[in-house]
């Protein structure tokens, strides 16, 4: 796929061209954004909701519309159910703080051993606070989440299921639309974290029967700073808001407050207005390409490149290597290198990827690993760039002999 509408892309890293593949990290901006937030700045910048003049309803228009195409996007039923947060990190940390309030002595939270720790934390910290009791569904020998664990932890003593959608160190998609199921058939609510697949494949709420889902706007071309948590309505109406301030009040007296209605209840404060229009900008270009077409394509280029990196001697790719069960993100280790060491062999050919544990801890401490290098792909990447990956590595190795 085309990546000329990224100008960051063309540019040289120590005298090579530069490859990108740090994209689970955070996506780079296609020139419609980056120009649509100029001509915001210049032309349109005001408060949301507050303001009468003209400024003020042009930019609470263009702040309300994102919010329309975002729940377009995923398929929610209402745009009630659209809560702007500052990423998925505050979006998760939101149901925990709140639809936590639920949990009691004796429940019990189920998240799987995969989680970054932005869906981790936040529970590890309600099950101390409530004297509940935390589970893990840890593995397979593949790498794919042990649904036969699964059905074991989860009964009827379990109130949140909490998983991610695809892993951002082993790449490996999770059944989560089946959790959800084995959560409701327990009476527990299913939260997803959507931060490594909400950019990368069509996500539909519905279809998922998900409670909650959170997700970035930094990973899927939009700024960062902005994020989403989608609630069902009748969940979130339940539920009491976190933070409190201008904007989530209906009245407010001496004594005693009345919160606004959904979404406004959880936004506290002068939202991030800018970064709420860029995500909308971003989601009406991935809609030109097509959720479908991006993730096929993504498909192609994991089926391309794992291949070539199983050959290469002393490189031990960790997750699942059936293209099927993956997205574009791969997380590997040269024998009797550190992945930094590897990571700054890459970047000295101009291959960009990450390398440390991840936000993921528990996981690498489960595979026995300290660290490891991840490169991770996005539409904008070609099959050269996996070529470059590969060569970039066969380099680093013979430079480290
Ligand atoms: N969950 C997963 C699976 C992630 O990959 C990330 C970010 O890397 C997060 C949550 C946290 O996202 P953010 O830092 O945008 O809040």
């Amino acid at each position: 796929m085309d990546n000329n509408d990224f100008p960051i892309l063309h540019q040289k890293v120590n005298d090579e061209d530069l490859v990108y593949l740090d994209n689970a990290a955070t996506s780079q901006k296609p020139k419609a954004v980056i120009e649509a937030m100029e001509k915001f700045y210049y032309e349109d910048n005001a408060n949301v909701h507050r303001g009468v003049h003209t400024l003020a309803e042009r930019s609470t228009e263009m702040f309300e519309a994102a919010r329309e195409k975002i729940r377009a996007f995923i398929n929610a039923k209402s745009a009630k159910e659209i809560i702007y947060t500052k990423g998925t990190t505050d979006s998760l940390n939101m149901v925990a703080q709140s639809y936590g309030e639920n949990i009691h002595e004796g429940d019990e939270i189920v998240i799987s051993i995969l989680e970054h720790h932005s869906n981790l934390i936040p529970w590890q910290q309600l099950a101390i606070k409530k004297n509940a009791k935390l589970k893990y569904i840890n593995l397979t020998d593949d790498g794919e989440l042990d649904m036969k664990q699964a059905k074991e932890l989860i009964t009827d003593k379990t109130k949140i299921v909490s998983v991610t959608q695809v892993s951002n160190v082993l790449g490996v998609i999770n059944p989560v639309k089946k959790l959800a199921e084995l959560a409701h058939k327990h009476g527990a609510v299913m939260v997803v974290d959507g931060a490594q697949s909400t950019p990368h494949m069509p996500v539909d709420v519905q279809d998922l029967d998900c409670d909650f889902f959170a997700f970035s706007g930094h990973k899927m071309l939009s700024e960062t700073g902005i994020g989403v948590l989608y609630g069902k309505e009748d969940l979130l109406n339940a539920m009491t808001p976190v933070e409190y301030g201008g904007e989530m009040i209906e009245f407010v007296k001496k004594y005693d407050t009345t919160w606004n209605e959904l979404p406004w209840k959880f936004e506290a404060g002068t939202p991030n207005i800018a970064g709420a229009i860029s995500l909308g900008y971003a989601i009406d270009y991935l809609n030109t390409i097509g959720m479908q077409k991006i993730a096929d394509y993504e498909h192609q280029i994991v089926s391309y490149v794992m291949p070539k990196l199983l050959a290469i001697d002393d490189l031990e790719v960790y997750g699942p290597k059936d293209p099927d069960k993956h997205t574009a993100v791969i997380s590997f280790n040269l024998k009797g290198l550190h992945p930094h060491d590897l990571a700054t062999g890459l970047d000295m050919e101009g291959v960009a990827v990450r390398a440390g544990h991840h936000c993921a801890q528990p996981l690498m401490t489960y595979l026995g690993l300290s660290a490891t290098a991840r490169a991770s792909f996005y539409f904008y990447n070609s099959l050269e760039d996996a070529d470059k990956l590969v060569d970039a590595i066969i380099a680093t190795k013979e430079f480290f002999k």
